[in-house]
């Protein structure tokens, strides 16, 4: 028999090796081998069976990794996939379907000596009072680990040795899981009585579980902050796991805290369905992400939750997937292959005929559009679970303020006072910055003008050196300007007015020097600990004010929060990305539901230089339809998604004439080879907005289209014939999310 593997390496295809005597019976489709390649060793995934190959002299595989076949059928499908619509090639869509530790296979099992005592026979030989003790305990226990026997006699290795000697006990090496929460201590917990929304909700899911027909099986839920989508979640797996079938969750990397982890844990871990439930995430050690994989490979774990790649989960049987925070880009993952999550989860549960649940408080306009068309079934939880109220919100027009003050200034006499009463009456805030301000915007503090490109809808950037403002999408430009333009306003000290994480601290802190004020962002967060200790600290209320960026806006529930501050709500707006004005409906709707999870009402107060912006406007109301329709009117008119799809071409190089000039060729080619799709916009050559890394300059060219599966094909095609100078590298990203 001849086996067909696609190698770790990039080479674009795909190779042919005998299967040696000794190996038969151990290769079958998805099974990881060590085969010869050139004059090295390489690790690869096979493909196909097959009797005979078109090539002559194949070499013989070399080794067999792992007892189990590793990728099952349907994952292997799912990567072909995969490879095709994002681009990426076979070979990169399937390392990503497996987790490192496991396609290497290096860290493997841990094994470890367990002790076991052996029936005795008749009258024993006569033992020293240490030999006594340590028959007992090993009798006193099924199977003892060695190390623990020997800590607990005291006794030394010869010893036991000699016991086995002896024919009293046996030791032998054992797979020894390791348990990433094995020190958490978890209480199980008893369904919910459902509220009708929530009843509704899991019967329209369980009807599609139950399947029979062509029933729709996707599902978008949607439901406010608190309103139980959760529980819904517990108890559609549940279900799932009652015909025998087993089920995924997906969580953004940033709330898979233990917190959540345990909430799934505590429902499964006793009663008459008890199943292990796998942890998949980063940050696992290899060995740990090793021992998880394989208890869902070998069924005895049903359930398997975690990031994004939790998606490509070994569960056989596969009946549910639930996406938790679907409109989260961090499922889009920003390397080759750059897939995004929730739509392999959608193509996945597609082609293994499971239902996928996703789940948001703010869904993004790309679900709520497939909702609206019917592609999904639309569930609608409009209320929260709890009866708390959801928090006031306020929005301070910062405008005024700085008409009245004579410098910028930071925080509005409105949010001093808020937070000065919070601190008396010893409750907590939290501040919120949405720091993406790179690429800057030109705005008028005094009227909040902002400039933005004719073509394109986004905002323009402003070139300080230069005194010009650049499209970073389409490549328009024109000079600054030197006063505002709005005719009402002519302020001649039109400008951006910096601002960071830290200067709010230090104001912050000169303010209220009284206050315990700590600040979280993304450096914070690479010490994992740092990020638990500083929630901890909330939490038993040893910190008044916690500052920070994106990170604090995810489920947090701190009951004594009863102010949330949003220092400046337009600074996601005015960036050269069309999502801007989602991204901060999204976020204000998230950060304002941090607010009043306890019994004292919240309050959430938004200071903003364009306080009529329709993002801020539906937030302060609650409104995300009301958001949708009006910002579907736009994406309609300038032909963005939901209603297309964009593939972004990345050049990047040291060169810049030579980038600029791949790109301008590549757009020729593009131009010459894309005929056959009508609808196609090419948009670019453009600097990027991040036109320029240390070592690097980057060019992009932005395609938009009705027809994604093949323009894909298309431009797996084309760049197969590119030639591009060496040093210019080009990279693909179908349905990007970040546009900066
Ligand atoms: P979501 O996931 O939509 O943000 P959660 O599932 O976290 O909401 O629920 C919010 C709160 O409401 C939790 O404290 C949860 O225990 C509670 N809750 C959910 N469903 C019910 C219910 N049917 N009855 C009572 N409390 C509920
Ligand atoms: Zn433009």
């Amino acid at each position: 028999m001849i086996a067909r593997v696609t190698l770790d390496l990039a080479l674009g295809k795909e190779f042919d090796y005998l299967i040696p005597a000794e190996l038969a019976g151990q290769v079958e489709v998805g099974t990881r081998v060590k085969v010869p390649f050139a004059h090295r060793q390489v690790l690869g995934c096979v493909t196909a069976l097959l009797e005979s190959s078109p090539h002559p002299n194949l070499r013989p595989l070399l080794k067999v990794i792992g007892r189990q076949s590793h990728v099952s059928p349907a994952i292997l499908q799912l990567a072909r996939w995969m490879g095709e619509y994002y681009c990426c090639g076979p070979e990169a869509a399937l390392r990503t379907v497996l987790p490192e530790a496991v396609r290497k296979e290096k860290d493997g099992w841990r094994e470890q000596l367990f002790v076991r005592a052996l029936p005795q026979h008749g009258p024993g030989p006569k033992l020293s009072r240490r030999q006594e003790e340590i028959l007992e305990f090993a009798r006193g226990h099924a199977e003892a680990p060695l190390q623990e026997l020997l800590r607990a006699t005291g006794a030394a290795g010869q010893t036991v040795r000699r016991l086995e000697d002896k024919g009293l006990l046996a030791i032998a090496p054992k797979i020894s899981e390791r348990d990433p929460y094995a020190r958490e201590i978890i209480l199980p917990t008893q369904s919910l009585a459902m509220n009708a929304d929530q009843a509704r909700a899991l019967a329209e899911i369980s009807a599609a579980l139950q399947g029979g027909g062509p029933a729709r099986r996707a599902f978008l839920l949607h439901g406010v902050t608190g309103s139980g989508k959760t529980e819904v979640y517990l108890q559609a797996i549940a279900l799932a796991l009652e015909q025998g079938k087993g089920a995924i969750v997906l969580v953004p990397e940033i709330s898979l805290t233990p917190q959540t982890v345990e909430r799934f844990k505590a429902r499964f871990s006793s009663g008459p369905q008890q199943t292990l439930v796998a942890v998949l995430h980063s940050h696992l050690s290899a060995g740990e992400r090793h021992d998880e994989w394989h208890k869902i490979r070998q069924g005895r774990a049903r359930i398997a939750i975690g990031a994004r790649s939790a998606v490509f989960a070994p569960v056989e049987r596969l009946g549910l997937i639930i996406v938790d925070e679907e409109h989260e880009h961090s499922y889009k993952q920003e390397e080759a292959p750059r897939y995004h999550a929730r739509d392999v989860a959608v193509v996945r549960a597609q082609m293994e005929e499971a239902v996928v649940v996703l789940g948001s408080a703010t869904p993004s306009l790309e679900s709520y559009y497939n909702a609206q068309k019917g592609k999904y079934r639309l569930l609608e939880m409009p209320m929260r679970a709890d009866d708390k109220k959801m928090p006031i919100v306020r929005v301070v027009d910062m405008r005024q303020v700085a008409r009245h003050e004579k410098k910028s200034s930071i925080f509005s006499p409105a949010l001093k006072e808020a937070i000065l009463q919070r601190l008396e009456r010893k409750e907590q805030t939290i501040l919120f910055l949405n720091r993406r301000g790179y690429a800057t915007s030109l705005q008028c503090e005094r009227c909040g003008y902002v400039a933005q490109c004719p073509d394109c809808s986004v905002s323009l950037t402003y070139h300080r050196q230069e005194q010009r403002l650049k499209c970073h999408i389409c490549g328009h430009e024109e000079a600054a300007p030197l006063a505002c333009p709005e005719a009402k306003c002519r302020n001649p000290a039109i400008r951006y007015s910096g601002l960071g994480t830290e200067r709010v601290e230090s104001t912050l802190v000169s303010l209220f020097p009284h206050a315990r004020i700590k600040r979280m962002d993304s450096d914070a967060m690479k010490r994992k600990e740092d990020y638990r200790r500083i929630l901890g600290d909330v939490r038993t209320g040893k910190i008044d004010i916690l500052v920070g960026t994106q990170m604090i806006a995810k489920g947090l529930h701190f009951p004594n929060v009863t102010l949330v501050g949003i220092v400046h709500a337009d600074l996601g707006l005015h960036i050269p990305d069309f999502r801007g004005s989602e991204r901060t409906f999204q976020l204000l709707t998230q950060v304002a539901g941090r607010a009043g999870r306890g019994d004292v009402e919240g309050e959430v107060l938004v200071q903003a230089f364009t306080p009529f912006h329709p993002a801020i406007q539906y937030a302060r109301r609650h409104d995300f339809s009301g958001f949708y329709e009006q910002e579907m009117e736009f994406r309609r008119q300038l032909k963005y998604p939901p209603l297309t799809r964009i593939a972004l071409l990345l050049l990047r190089g040291r060169n810049e004439e030579k980038v600029k000039f791949s790109a301008e060729y590549l757009k020729r080619e593009l131009a010459g080879k894309t005929g056959g799709l009508a609808d196609l916009v090419i948009k670019g050559p453009a600097a990027a907005p991040l036109a320029r890394t240390k070592t690097e300059y980057r060019f992009q060219i932005m395609l938009l289209t009705r027809q994604m599966s093949r323009l894909s094909l298309l431009l797996a095609e084309l760049s197969a014939g590119l030639t591009l100078p060496e040093e210019v590298k080009m990279t693909v990203d179908i349905d990007p999310v970040d546009l900066m």
